[in-house]
């Protein structure tokens, strides 16, 4: 049975799978990805309708730059001989918050601050500082080589290499972006800003918010800044198979793995819901680690280690989404690609609270038909609220809870719903069919305030030959933090199975 077996299976090819298959198979390792849709990406795949590509999720796009070491998405391609065009943008978000804070987030640092302290100029010093802070872990991050952390020689190499560093990510590990925010400001109106530069990604509040990860996104947009890929966002996840093929790795479309089989406790193999039987050396997980846990593993069996992780962690909500097609002339001149719209701060977490809308054929209009863009809206929202209806109560609320989003984004968009040419309705359900992922969750969120990023679990689990890549491992969610996740994996399986290259 020799010729059946693989160094690496892989689980999924969101993101995190997919890197950790390309630099596994680039290190020379013999890899086969289970993919159970239809084509790779996940989160970070898009769908076709009626001449408009639209991005499932993901669209706005870190990690692409081409300066230091944080760009991970791009070393991910660059490491199996692909490269993609992706188009700059000059704004990561404007915001359109309650008492008329109304503020566009310039890939300029000095311009966004400028803009920021022009609405609060008492705190002009005080802004600064926290954002300079965030630079500074950003620093500490783009001046080594992000790797496994569960690897000591690594570790000591990088730590020998650039000490001042390592030293400072080691104090801000434990850290959340509200408490050195508090550190400098003190106007609440300030504060709830905050709030959501860090909802809008992490989907929790600022004192919730590893630091680590905000001194990415802070910074990184006015660095190697938010870049939209040519032909969308899928794109991506389609050329890192090309690359993966390049370097002999194998995928399997419609390939949904019911079962990791283990052996006296070991992982050994994964078998498809066709029945069919593939061994391997070691077994990446991709799916989330409570599809992981309770779908592929004996659910009676779950390891001490992971249910501790569930107490600490629970499900993000999932979202409510609508892939809206429209007339150009709906868009005023100078829109920009992505927006958030909260009318009052007390129901920024709750469901439906938020609506965050990308427009990317602003930037690559051949997503659309000529004349037309491309809007997806969405808003967090939870499986429960959908769920124990029949097939009509369904489309109902559907329709009833779509129209609600389209007239509250009427305030920014006006014209929107009568430029209406097209509508697909995505709900958890559709998130949980369509993606794989426990009740179409986004992520693990943290269940009470934690130490920073401390808590978030790496690669290796405590079942040997089984690992974790993607969003519920560290660093969390957002497609160049698993792109980090999938770095990580594979640097740690390099070393167990003692690859050279
Ligand atoms: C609406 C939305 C908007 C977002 N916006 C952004 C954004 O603007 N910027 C950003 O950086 N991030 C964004 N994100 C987050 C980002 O998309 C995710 O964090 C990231 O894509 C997750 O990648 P992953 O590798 O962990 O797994 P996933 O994308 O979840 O991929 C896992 C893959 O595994 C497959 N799979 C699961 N179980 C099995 C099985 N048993 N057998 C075979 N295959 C299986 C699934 O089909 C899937 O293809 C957004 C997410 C959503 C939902």
């Amino acid at each position: 049975m020799d010729s059946e077996l693989f160094d690496v299976i892989i689980i999924g090819s969101g993101i995190g799978g997919l890197v950790t298959a390309t630099q596994l198979a680039a290190k020379g390792a013999k890899v086969i990805v289970f993919e159970s849709y239809l084509i790779p990406g996940g989160s970070a795949g898009y769908f076709q309708s009626q001449g408009y590509t639209f991005d499932v999720g993901a669209s706005m796009i870190f990690g692409m730059g081409n300066k230091g070491t944080t760009n991970l998405l791009t070393r991910a391609l660059d490491a199996v001989n692909v490269n993609l065009e992706t188009i700059p943008d000059s704004v990561q978000i404007h915001y359109h918050l309650p008492n008329g804070l109304d503020l566009k987030i310039d890939r300029d640092y000095e311009t966004f601050l400028q803009n920021l302290i022009a609405y609060f100029p008492d705190e002009a010093k005080g802004i600064r500082r926290f954002y300079d802070e965030c630079q500074k872990v950003f620093n500490c991050l783009n001046n080594i080589e992000l790797l496994s952390l569960e690897e000591p020689k690594y570790l000591l190499r990088v730590f020998l290499k650039n000490p001042l560093a390592c030293l400072g990510l080691a104090k801000y590990l434990p850290l959340n972006v509200g408490e050195v925010a508090r550190k400098y400001i003190q106007d609440p109106q300030l504060l709830k800003f905050i709030d959501i530069e860090c909802y809008c990604w992490s989907v929790v509040p600022a004192n919730m918010t590893p630091m680590i990860n905000a001194g990415m996104v802070f910074s990184d947009r006015h660095y190697g800044g938010v870049n939209y890929p040519k032909g969308g966002v899928g794109k991506i996840a389609e050329k890192l198979v090309t690359g993966l093929a390049q370097f002999g790795g194998e995928i399997q479309y419609q390939a949904r793995v019911t079962k990791i089989i283990t052996k006296q406790g070991k992982a050994v193999g994964v078998q498809l819901a066709n029945g069919q039987v593939y061994y391997g050396k070691k077994i990446v997980s991709n799916a989330t680690r409570w599809d992981t846990f309770t779908k592929l593993l004996p659910v009676q069996e779950i390891p001490v280690k992971e249910k501790n992780w569930q107490q600490r962690y629970i499900k993000s909500p999932s979202f409510l989404s609508l892939h809206i097609g429209v007339k150009a002339s709906v868009l005023p001149v100078g829109t920009e690609c992505h927006h958030i719209l909260l009318t009052d701060w007390q129901e920024m977490t709750t469901a439906t609270g938020t609506i965050f809308v990308s427009i990317p054929t602003l930037l690559d209009p051949d997503l659309a038909p000529p004349g037309y863009h491309i809007i997806h809206a969405f808003t967090p929202d939870w499986i429960s609220n959908w769920q124990g209806l029949s097939e009509s109560e369904y489309a109902d609320k559907k329709e009833i809870a779509a129209g609600q989003i389209i007239d509250r984004l009427e305030t920014i968009f006006p014209g929107l719903d009568a430029g209406l040419d097209y509508l697909e309705i995505g709900t958890p359900r559709t998130h949980r069919r369509f993606l794989q992922r426990i009740d179409g969750t986004y992520g693990p969120i943290p269940k009470r305030k934690l130490w920073g990023l401390l808590g978030m679990p790496f690669n290796r689990t405590v079942i040997p030959n089984l690992y974790c890549v993607g969003d519920s491992t560290f660093p969390g969610q957002g497609l160049n933090a698993v792109a980090f996740s999938g770095f990580a994996c594979a640097h740690r399986i390099g070393v167990d199975l003692q690859l050279r290259k």
